[in-house]
């Protein structure tokens, strides 16, 4: 696995960064003992509300303060529903969460979707698209089109000048928290069943129903937000529950369409990163293009005697991802942004190689 250099906290500080914000992903809170899970890895519940308080008393602890916090998704865990107790999961979780003295952006994992329908989860506090960047002059907002709320959960918002975050619905093509009658669950079947044909050979070990996908309406979507992006100079951070390249991950995590992903991705100069959570045991590959995949470890299985949390500090020219207990410190280092007049062809050229 590439790694870029690895440090340990007071890494090139000589100036103040931009902003900084937190980064948690997979919590999986429920209150029972801990327990192998089905890959025969110590699930450690018993801690896991443990560490999000500890991660939570670090950042507000910190200064300056971190403007925000992504939690990617898993926040509850999947055996809450089997006891009834999934409502009463998410209101401690949740509780823990109001310490924070700075907002959190939640995206949805299979957890969550496990737990509640979608419908139901946008009426929760883990909706947080109402922080949407509002401006008549940026980029297309999620649900702006007339007609019905669109059926997947993103959103994306501008912290500093020349900053983006995307949020994305790896769960948007998928089969968990969707009724059982609805077009969006038999299209997410059908996906599936055609790219198991496609994919004969030992290649579809990702195609799963635990993971999912980025529908064509939330492409297209990404599309036009990354198109502002590159036009007005901003770098850009996705973020998503599912890792989205091959070599950011150690299982099977993997999105059913993270080609169609990547080559939105790609055809953009904006995006320096994208932050995952899903598999527990991280990950990181820095792909083709120079677009840093961070898979954050997971909470849930990170012992008593440590944790799996960050803070990432954003600079001119990198960010450097302080990570504590389980997750690696790094330095991630912008690629170059080319000229607009020189976009095409790089498109093209992008899009021969992920
Ligand atoms: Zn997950």
């Amino acid at each position: 696995m590439e790694e870029p250099v690895q440090e340990s906290g007071d890494c090139l500080q000589e100036a103040p960064p931009n902003f900084s914000f937190g980064v948690i992903a997979d919590v999986q809170y429920s209150d029972k003992p801990n327990g192998l899970s089905s890959w025969k890895i110590m699930r450690y519940f018993q801690q896991s509300l443990l560490h999000l308080q500890q991660a939570i008393q670090e950042w507000n602890g910190e200064e300056p303060p971190p403007r925000f916090v992504l939690q990617l998704g898993d926040i509850i865990d999947s055996c809450n529903r089997n006891v009834g107790k999934s409502q009463e999961a998410l209101e401690t979780v949740l509780r823990d969460i109001d310490q924070s003295n700075v907002p959190f952006h939640h995206v949805w994992g299979n957890h969550e979707l496990y737990n509640f329908k979608r419908d139901f989860l946008r009426q929760t506090k883990l909706n947080t698209s109402s922080m949407e960047d509002g401006r008549r002059d940026g980029p297309k907002e999620s649900n702006d089109e007339s007609g019905p709320l669109l059926d997947y959960y993103a959103y994306h918002f501008s912290p500093h000048g020349k900053f983006r975050v995307v949020m994305v619905d790896t769960y948007d093509l998928g089969v968990l928290g969707r009724k059982v009658d609805s077009k969006e669950l038999q299209e997410s079947l059908d996906f599936l069943e055609r790219a198991e044909e496609e994919n004969p050979n030992g290649s579809s070990n990702h195609l799963v129903t635990f993971n999912g996908g980025l529908g064509p309406k939330q492409l297209s979507w990404l599309d036009e937000v990354l198109t502002y992006s590159d036009q007005h100079h901003e770098r850009v951070i996705i973020v998503g529950h599912t890792p989205i390249h091959p070599k950011a991950k150690r299982t099977p995590c993997l999105a059913w369409n993270y080609q169609d992903i990547l080559r939105v991705i790609h055809s953009h100069q904006c995006v320096v990163c994208y932050f995952a959570g899903h598999d527990h045991s991280g990950g990181y590959h820095q792909d083709s293009q120079g677009i840093h995949h961070v898979t954050m470890e997971g909470v849930i299985e990170s012992p008593p005697d440590t944790n799996a949390f960050g803070t990432v500090d954003v600079f001119e020219d990198r960010m450097v991802l302080r990570g504590r207990g389980r997750v690696k410190s790094r330095i991630l280092l912008y690629r170059e942004i080319h000229p607009a007049s020189s976009c095409c062809c790089l498109t093209f050229e992008k899009k021969k190689n992920l």
